[in-house]
């Protein structure tokens, strides 16, 4: 394995960051998760936005542009030779003093990592997933806006923590208003008839690239799609429910809070947006 690091590849165990890093010590910094398929790089120039779009936010400047960035994860892919797998892309603050201080980080850290992809077991895909509405609520926007992908995750592992410990794979996370915004780690979808809704980005909901493909997906299909309000009563009567993120792609949902989505089986859309995802993967993507 190769690894990227400030301008220079390392072994896995070679491939270290100091303890002095503010991303460490902080959760000072960005990321992008990104999916490489049939050696292509999904939707790369979304992803290489989005960490530019994330990186502004928290004031932090990357010192490279989208291009040079672009081409870092496109070298690392080559020099791993996978032709399918998982690239985390990661900015930090960088090294700093023990003070929160980013003032006193004089360089960020840029590295990426090449991995082979840990899939979700097929019965995720078969049955579907059970989730579990958490008490821990979505970050509010004035506080860290979620529609960034920020190193802070602690909210999100809170909610995933909570859904664990009652047995459940995934969490359902509610914003402050107790309006649905987003799993864990995924965005949520649900159709009721022939409309497909999923909560507005400004209600708690990561502008998600896989998110994204399933709206334009839906809208090729000719169902209406909606980003907007959604309440957990909407979820639990909806007709079909899934999930979308990079590494659980299209993922049924079959039970909210212990009530079975419609007759509890994955439905026949969230199957045909599986299908018509599954072609997206292999013909929208940056060859290396
Ligand atoms: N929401 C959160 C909180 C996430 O971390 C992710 C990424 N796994 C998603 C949604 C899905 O976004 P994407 O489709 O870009 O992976």
């Amino acid at each position: 394995m190769q690894i990227y690091i400030d301008g220079e590849y390392f072994s896995k165990v070679d491939a270290k960051i100091s303890v002095f890093d503010h991303g460490l010590l902080y959760g000072d910094g960005v990321f992008e998760g990104i999916r490489i398929y049939n050696k292509s790089v999904f939707r790369l120039t979304q992803h290489v936005q989005r960490l530019f779009r994330s990186a502004k936010y928290i004031h932090l400047d990357l010192g490279k542009t989208p291009e040079e960035i672009t081409e870092i994860v496109l070298e690392t892919c080559r020099r791993n030779e996978l032709s399918d797998g998982y690239i985390r892309l990661v900015a930090t603050r960088g090294v700093g003093t023990l003070g929160l201080s980013p003032t006193l980080c004089p360089k960020p850290c840029l590295f990426c990592i090449v991995d082979e992809l840990a899939i979700y077991p097929p019965e995720f895909y078969e049955r579907g997933l059970a989730l579990l509405t958490v008490s821990t609520r979505r970050n509010i926007v004035d506080a860290l806006d979620p529609q960034l992908k920020t190193l802070n995750y602690l909210n999100n592992i809170m909610a995933k923590i909570e859904a664990q410990r009652s047995g459940f794979e995934e969490a359902l996370m509610l914003n402050s208003e107790g309006y649905v915004a987003e799993a864990a780690a995924d965005n949520i979808f649900i159709f009721v008839g022939d409309r497909l809704l999923t909560p507005a980005t400004h209600l708690g909901a990561l502008p998600g690239i896989t998110r994204n493909a399933a709206l334009e997906i839906a809208a090729e299909l000719g169902f209406q799609t909606e980003e907007t309000y959604i309440t957990l009563q909407q979820v639990y009567n909806a007709d079909e429910c899934f999930l979308t993120g990079t590494a659980a792609e299209i993922v049924p949902v079959f039970e909210v809070d212990s009530r079975p989505v419609a007759d509890g089986k994955p439905g026949p859309k969230t199957k045909r947006m599986i299908e018509e995802f599954k072609k997206l993967t292999v013909s929208d993507g940056t060859p290396f």
